[in-house]
C-alpha cells in the first residue's frame, strides 16, 4: 500500500458515503450515487486525499506529521458532498412578507406592483442599504444555508439596477472570500433583471448601459452574466446582445429562460454555449433537445412553485430529453424565501417525479456543472473537501423526512463547521 501524506482531517465512522458517481476512482463506490459503506474521508488542507472503505484506509500508512489530524466521528451516519445552490439572489435588503400574504389572499402581481411592491420594492430597499448592512444580511443567509448543508452558493446581483448599487452587490459577494468558514460564493451579474422604473421610458438606453458600460466595468468580478429573458423583462434580441458582449468579455453565461412564457431563451442558451438555462417551464421539446446537445444544464427551482402555488417544473421532460438537471432554491425575497436545499429535494421527489438519486445529483454533481465548477459536487481524491454530514442512518431519509434539518454540520475547504 502506498503511503498517504499526513491528513489534517479524518472523517471516520461514515455509514454511507455518497460520492455521487462510481466513475471518480473511489474504491468500492457503487450505483448512480457511488455509495461506499463503512467509509472514511481524509483531507490534507482543503483537498481530499482519501475517500473509500475504512478497512482500506486502515491499511494505508500515513507519513508522520507534527500536527495531529482533526478527527470527526460521523456516528454511522450519511456523508455527501457539500450541497451546491446554483441559483440564488443572495444579496438584497428588506423582505416582502406582506406581499406573500396579499398574493395568497388573491391580489395579482400587477396590483402588488402598482402599490410599489415586487422587484422594484426590493430594489428601493437595496439601494438604500449600506455595504455593511448588505454584508451582514448576506452573512446571516449564508450561515443558514451552511446549517442546511450548503457549501457553495451562486449569488446574483440584480436588485441594484443602477451602476453604484450593482457594484456594491458584487463587492458584497466578493467579501465572503475573506470568510472561508462560510459557503463559497460564486458571483453572477444580473443587471438585466428588470428595467428599473426610472428607465421605463427609454429601455434601449438601459440595455445599452448594461451592455456597454457595466459589463466591461464589472468584467473579472462576476463569474457569470445572467439575463431575465421574459415578456416583462428583456426581449430575446436584448438578451442576445447583452450575452454576446458578456461572452466576449470572458463571463460565463446563464439565462432565466422560458419561465412565464416561451420566448426563445432556451434555444439562445444552447446557441451561445451558456453554462445553464434556469426555470424552463415553457421550453418546447426542440428547445430541450438543443440544451441537451449543447450540454447546457437545466436548473429547476421548485421553491417558486411551492411559494406561488404554481405548477412544478417538468423535470421528467428535461430528463427524457437528456438534459442534465440541477435543483436550486432561487433564494429571493419575492418567490422563494428559503435557504434550504433539502426542501428542494423533497419537493422534487414528491411533486416533480424525480427519483431520490436524480434529486441528490441535482444538488451536488449537476449543480457543480451548472456553475462550471470541477472541484466540488463529488467526493474523490484531489477535489475540495466540501462535505455535508447528515444526522441520518441512510440517505433514503432525505426528502421523506422533510421540513426539518437533517444536516449536523459541514466541512468547507477541509475545515469542519459542526453546529
Ligand atoms: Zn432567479
Amino acid at each position: 500500500m502506498p503511503a498517504l501524506p499526513p491528513p489534517t482531517l479524518i472523517v471516520r465512522n461514515i455509514g454511507e458515503l455518497l460520492t455521487m458517481g462510481a466513475d471518480r476512482g473511489v474504491p468500492a463506490a457503487s450505483g448512480p450515487l457511488g455509495i461506499v459503506r463503512a467509509a472514511v474521508v481524509a483531507a490534507r488542507g482543503a483537498q481530499i486525499i482519501f475517500a473509500g472503505p475504512a478497512a482500506e484506509f486502515e491499511q494505508l500508512t500515513c507519513a508522520p506529521s507534527d500536527v495531529p489530524a482533526t478527527i470527526i466521528d460521523a456516528g454511522g451516519g450519511v456523508v455527501t458532498p457539500g450541497l451546491i445552490d446554483a441559483h440564488t439572489h443572495l444579496v438584497f435588503a428588506g423582505d416582502r412578507a406582506g406581499e406573500f400574504q396579499q398574493r395568497h389572499a388573491g391580489a395579482s402581481y400587477a396590483a402588488i406592483q402598482a402599490q410599489g411592491g415586487g422587484i422594484a420594492g426590493t430594489m428601493r430597499a437595496t439601494r438604500a442599504a449600506g455595504y455593511g448592512d448588505l454584508v451582514a444580511l448576506a452573512r446571516q443567509r449564508l450561515r443558514s444555508m451552511r446549517a442546511h448543508g450548503t457549501t457553495t452558493v451562486e449569488a446574483k446581483t440584480g436588485y441594484g439596477l443602477d451602476r453604484a448599487t450593482e457594484d456594491r452587490l458584487l463587492a458584497v459577494a466578493a467579501h465572503f472570500a475573506w470568510e472561508p468558514e462560510l459557503p463559497r460564493v460564486v458571483p453572477t451579474f444580473l443587471g438585466a433583471h428588470v428595467v428599473p422604473p426610472e428607465d421605463q421610458a427609454d429601455r434601449a438606453a438601459y440595455v445599452a448601459r448594461v451592455r456597454d458600460d457595466w459589463l466591461p466595468a464589472f468584467a473579472g468580478r462576476a463569474r457569470f452574466c445572467d439575463v431575465f429573458c421574459e415578456q416583462n423583462a428583456f426581449t430575446l434580441a436584448e438578451t442576445r446582445s447583452i450575452l454576446q458582449t458578456a461572452r466576449r468579455l470572458g463571463y460565463g453565461l446563464k439565462l432565466h429562460a422560458e419561465q412565464l412564457s416561451r420566448t426563445g431563451g432556451a434555444a439562445l442558451a444552447a446557441e451561445l454555449g451558456a453554462t445553464s438555462a434556469d426555470h424552463l417551464d415553457h421550453a418546447s421539446d426542440a428547445d430541450l433537445d438543443h440544451l441537451a446537445a449543447a450540454g447546457v444544464v437545466g436548473v429547476l427551482l421548485p421553491g417558486c412553485a411551492f411559494t406561488l402555488n404554481a405548477p412544478y417544473p417538468a423535470a421528467r421532460r428535461l430528463l427524457a430529453h437528456g438534459v442534465r438537471v440541477a435543483l436550486a432554491t432561487d433564494f429571493n425575497p419575492g418567490t422563494c424565501y428559503c435557504e434550504n436545499l433539502q426542501m428542494m429535494v423533497a419537493l422534487a421527489v414528491a411533486h416533480m417525479g424525480m427519483t431520490l438519486p436524480e434529486a441528490l445529483l441535482a444538488v451536488t454533481r449537476h449543480a457543480a456543472a451548472a456553475l462550471a465548477l470541477d472541484d466540488c459536487g463529488t467526493v474523490a481524491p484531489g477535489l475540495r473537501c466540501d462535505l455535508a454530514l447528515w444526522n441520518i442512518p441512510r440517505h433514503d431519509q432525505i426528502g421523506y423526512h422533510f421540513g426539518v434539518n437533517l444536516v449536523a454540520g459541514v466541512v468547507i475547504g477541509g475545515q469542519p463547521m459542526i453546529s
